[in-house]
């Protein structure tokens, strides 16, 4: 058997940590077994889905590197197979015309939760042997409903949840087709999945609910099922449903704030689902290790430190050159100027450990990038008459010292010496001179990467 998963979104708004979650494990155990990984969009929603959402949700996938092997197929450009797979069925008795209104409909439900039961179909339209259906209504177009079994039970081992059984009669005879003919959403789903000879079925488990269905459609279109997982959804810190309100759950607002795909990947990877105690892994290691066992069947916390413990970590590893390109766009924005500074990359290496996002990265950079602007206040109070002769010097050593770290250090200690400084009483104020800040990586090499121009003229104004 070769593996055939599937990510299945709906197009309502933006790729969701969640979704994401769930497509990187069908993702993961595709690529496990070498098999494919089909993207299916579910668009039938039509008030709901929008083109920028599928463009929203084929960003996400992109920006994560989760590359489907088939697709996107569009449930909306698949209306002729729904139909054609509605006719059979009628054909040959596994789903059948309903012709009750909406009211009635509701009057029975009304009738039956008076009575304590459970609200359902009653059965009205479903054709028996030797039973008599009523008269046609007239200029009534009826529904289609799926004939469900009226005994026993469906029954899945889930991979994640472990076996689970739902009573037949705890099922209606379920709409598939609404009067215009258009086909319903667990119709459209259990007609894919088998069109798309889909092996895994791993989901949230907000469709725990539609499996029985969806398993029923199938039995009776006699399709070898799937093997189905219902993931447990991610909760916030505050141990809620993730909330669009509370917590950032699109997954582009975390490109936005500057994290990388391969953090992000790593830290969804964990919600839900280790490997020993492995916190840190590559997608090759997850790929090579991900066979659905270890899920967690219980609801995974949304954690941002730990995101933002491991974004610092891919920062560090990640190539200074590449840091660059991506914190670029947004320094520019806040007034970056690049002509004459020092080189991005090398900017990025001398920053980067601390950083926990790339917008982090780009803050501190910044540095480099605008004109100083002390306050006052802390001019006065560092660059003070006691220390103007030995920045004086430290100026004048600079017109010639070689450049480089080790020659700038030698040179700097000298004036130290020379008189009678601790480091902090020269280093603050040239951070001050140099950057406007007294918070600075170490003074030396914020002015070898300045160079010897731009510290002469920034030291100018002390010259004596
Ligand atoms: N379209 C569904 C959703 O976005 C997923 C359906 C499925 O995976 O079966 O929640």
């Amino acid at each position: 058997m070769t593996v055939r998963t599937r990510f299945a979104p709906s197009p309502t708004g933006y790729l969701h940590v969640g979704g994401a979650r769930t497509a990187l494990f069908s993702w993961a155990f595709a690529r496990h077994h070498g098999g494919t990984f089909v993207l299916r969009i579910e668009d039938t929603d039509l008030e709901r889905s929008t083109p920028e959402a599928v463009q929203a949700i084929l960003d996400g996938m992109n920006w994560l590197g989760l590359q489907h092997d088939e697709g996107p197929f569009y449930q909306m450009q698949r209306m002729e197979r729904y139909r054609a797979v509605l006719a059979e069925m009628l054909a040959n008795g596994t789903a059948y015309h309903c012709y009750s209104s909406p009211e009635e409909v509701e009057a029975m439900r009304e009738r039956q939760r008076a009575a304590g039961e459970k609200p359902r179909y009653d059965g009205t339209w479903r054709p028996e042997t030797g039973k008599t259906l009523p008269a046609i209504p007239a200029d009534r177009q009826p529904v289609i409903r799926f004939k469900n079994p009226l005994e026993g039970d469906v029954s899945w081992n889930d991979v994640v949840k472990g076996q689970i059984t739902i009573n037949n009669r705890e099922l209606d005879d379920l709409v598939i087709a609404r009067p215009d003919g258009t086909p319903t959403y667990n119709f459209c789903v259990a007609v894919d999945d088998w069109d798309m000879q889909i092996t895994h079925v791993i989901r949230g488990d907000d469709h725990v609910n539609n499996t029985p269905r969806q398993i029923n459609i199938l039995n009776a279109l006699g399709v070898t099922l799937p093997q189905y997982g219902h993931v447990p959804m991610i909760l916030g810190t505050d141990g809620q449903k993730l909330s669009k309100r509370r917590d950032a759950v699109s997954v582009m607002d975390y490109f936005d704030k500057g994290y990388l795909p391969e953090a992000m990947l790593n830290y969804l990877a964990r919600l839900g689902w280790s490997h020993g105690d492995d916190e840190i892994f590559s997608m090759e290691q997850m790929c090579s290790w991900f066979d659905l066992t270890h899920l967690s069947g219980s609801a995974a916390q949304f954690n941002p430190e730990k995101l933002a413990w491991i974004n610092n970590h891919y920062i560090k590893a990640a190539d200074n050159q590449r840091l660059a390109d991506l914190v670029r766009p947004q320094m520019l924005k806040d007034g970056a100027e690049f002509a004459g500074a020092p080189d991005l990359a090398a900017v990025i290496a001398l920053f980067k450990e601390r950083a926990n996002t790339a917008v982090e990265l780009g803050q501190a950079a910044m540095l480099f990038y605008r004109q100083p602007a002390a306050e006052q206040a802390l001019l006065q109070q560092h660059v003070t008459d006691a220390v103007l002769p030995a920045l004086r010097q430290y100026a004048e050593a600079c017109k010639t010292v070689e450049w480089n770290k080790v020659a700038l250090s030698v040179a700097l200690k000298q004036v130290l010496a020379d008189h009678g400084l601790k480091m902090p009483q020269l280093a603050m104020p040239l951070r001050l001179l140099l950057t406007g800040q007294l918070q600075t990586p170490s003074i030396d090499a914020v002015v070898e990467l300045f160079g010897r121009e731009v510290v002469l003229q920034r030291l100018n104004v002390i010259a004596g």
